[in-house]
């Protein structure tokens, strides 16, 4: 299975929502649309997307509140595309946390390029990462950000979508303790439910898949109580 990045399109001009849809899903990515802020803020809450890429002038809101909101839980890449050529209105938008801008009109092959850097720069947030273009190796474990995939000893361990982003976030941080409220939010969105069952379940799918003993990880430990924590890269 193929794992594919999903990217939300936020635009209520339908022709170009469309557009731009056809091209990233010739470019194998998984598309969804939304034409309201409203529509925008729920897809966002319910899919997670990888990437999105908005639209500022909305007919129900400002495209810079979507920015804001998104940016108190998740760091989600943002291009912005939008009409207005505005310096203020690109750097108000910058400074809110979207990662880059488009100004309309644009270019396919420069929208495509323009997405492709902020998920490569979402990816590489860890300096580990940039050091071993584009993996994190851990001992026999291998997780490619490029490919989406988990190797152990070289061998693809066939994670689900969610297992794969729960893996690679992980090891965004390795070392470091993540909560499990954190984790939920960051796979199944803000509105996730508090019971950790559903993230339980999740890990012992990956440990079955990644670990030698999983009664005894070697790679992802348990924080009793707290969290998940991936083995540090060497
Ligand atoms: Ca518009």
């Amino acid at each position: 299975m193929e794992l594919k990045y999903t990217v939300l399109v936020v635009e209520d001009e339908k022709n170009i929502a469309s557009f731009i849809k056809t091209v990233f899903e010739a470019n194998n990515f998984n598309v969804l649309v939304a034409h309201t802020g409203n529509e925008a803020e729920l897809m966002i809450n319910s899919h997670c997307p990888d990437v999105i890429i908005l639209d500022l002038g909305l007919p129900d809101m400002d495209g810079m509140t979507i920015i804001k909101q998104v940016r108190q839980w998740s760091a989600t890449p943002i291009v912005v595309v939008s009409a207005r050529t505005d310096e203020n209105d690109k750097i108000s938008a910058l400074d809110s946390g979207a990662d880059d801008y488009v100004t309309k009109p644009f270019g396919t092959g420069e929208l495509l390029a323009r997405v492709r850097t902020a998920l490569r720069h979402a990816r590489n947030a860890d300096v580990g990462i940039i050091a071993n273009e584009g993996k994190f190796v851990s001992g026999n474990l291998t997780v490619d950000y490029d490919k989406r995939r988990v190797y152990i000893s070289g061998n693809d361990i066939h994670l689900t979508q969610n297992e794969y982003k729960i893996v690679s976030l992980l090891a965004r941080y390795a070392g470091k303790v993540l909560t499990y409220d954190n984790i939920m939010k960051q796979i199944w969105g803000p509105n996730f439910q508090s019971d950790n069952q559903i993230l339980r379940v999740n890990m012992a799918n990956i440990r079955r898949k990644m670990e030698e003993n999983p009664a005894e990880p070697k790679y992802i430990y348990t924080e009793l109580g707290v969290g998940y924590r991936m083995l540090e890269s060497e």
